[in-house]
């Protein structure tokens, strides 16, 4: 026998929507956290530490060395990029992984890293200041970051795109984005980009990416804007709500930002990213991360060893 449901239908309506929310806001925690469960730690490579390395042209590494370990800025919310399960504390995903591998090539066992979570609007500083000594965490490399910090890399090219319900029926790509609210996150290139380029759009601004998907869910904004690598783990956590509109319209490469003027040590970075490329690493560490969105691992991108600075 059929069981028959007796709610009025507005009242129905009202409650599944409610229900939802509710669902989502569990799936996406209380602050804007995602939901998480990165990859299981026996599915993730391990990295050779260098024996014997030294690098004592670098402030950086001789602080660290004296400290005993890494301390490296991260992101805590992006799916399948930088995720920290609140239970655990642990961190992971893509750009873990690369802050792994690089705490090995730096003769530092990747086990030691305090990982300190760090919002796009303060990487400069961050390092400016020495809180910490290396930051991962989808940062463009561009020429105005590059007058505050150093970058190694790129690692990674990611491209700007748009995240929208998947009820959205006026929203296909940054043509259609006049009169549209508009989420992404304080200090980001992708929110100077919407201001810069797209002025009859209405760019809202928080401090991270999921309390904008939080926003999208509950209507408080028509899109989150922000790297397509961001966006598709999103996407991919909540592919009944949310989708990507539309193609990527900037090129995002994304660097390993380090103090200013430590030279030393953004080489040894450079050196390092190659090495895990060619040895395998990098692809390894991508195909049980970011891999899992759905987008197949790419060639990397060649590594811009600039003069130094
Ligand atoms: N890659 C962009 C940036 O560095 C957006 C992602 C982020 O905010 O981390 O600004």
């Amino acid at each position: 026998m059929r069981r028959m449901d007796r709610t009025p239908a507005p009242r129905r309506a009202a409650a599944l929507a409610l229900t939802a929310l509710a669902l989502l806001a569990a799936a996406c925690g209380k602050a804007g956290s995602p939901p998480v469960k990165g990859p299981q730690p026996d599915e993730l490579p391990v990295y050779k530490i260098a024996t014997g390395f030294r690098l004592p042209d670098s402030p950086t590494w001789r602080k660290a060395e004296r400290r005993g370990h890494l301390v490296v800025g991260a992101k805590e919310d992006q799916p399948y990029l930088g995720e920290k399960d609140p239970a655990s504390g642990r961190y992971s995903g893509f750009d873990i992984e690369i802050a792994r591998m690089m705490s090995a090539s730096l003769g530092f066992d990747p086990k030691t890293i305090s990982f300190r979570t760090i919002a796009s609007a303060n990487r400069e500083t961050a390092l400016q200041n020495g809180q910490i000594d290396y930051y991962v965490g989808t940062y463009t490399i561009n020429d105005l970051r590059k007058k505050q910090v150093g970058f190694a890399g790129p690692y990674y090219i990611a491209g700007q795109s748009l995240l929208v319900r998947t009820d959205e029926k006026g929203l296909a790509g940054p043509q259609d984005l006049a009169g549209k609210k508009i989420c992404s996150a304080a200090g980001s290139t992708p929110l100077q980009r919407i201001q810069r380029d797209y002025p009859r759009a209405t760019a809202v601004a928080y401090d991270t990416y999921s309390i904008c998907v939080d926003n999208l869910l509950s209507l408080q904004v028509d899109a989150v804007t922000t790297d397509d690598t961001i966006l598709m783990g999103f996407a991919a956590k909540a592919p009944d709500e949310l989708k990507i509109a539309g193609k990527p319209f900037s090129r995002e490469p994304y660097g390993i930002g380090v103090p200013r003027g430590d030279n030393a040590l953004r080489f040894a970075l450079d050196d390092a990213i190659e090495a895990h490329e060619k040895n395998g690493d990098w692809k390894k560490a991508y195909d049980v991360t970011l891999g899992l969105s759905g987008v197949p691992a790419p060639k990397p991108p060649p590594v811009d060893r600039y003069p130094a600075s």
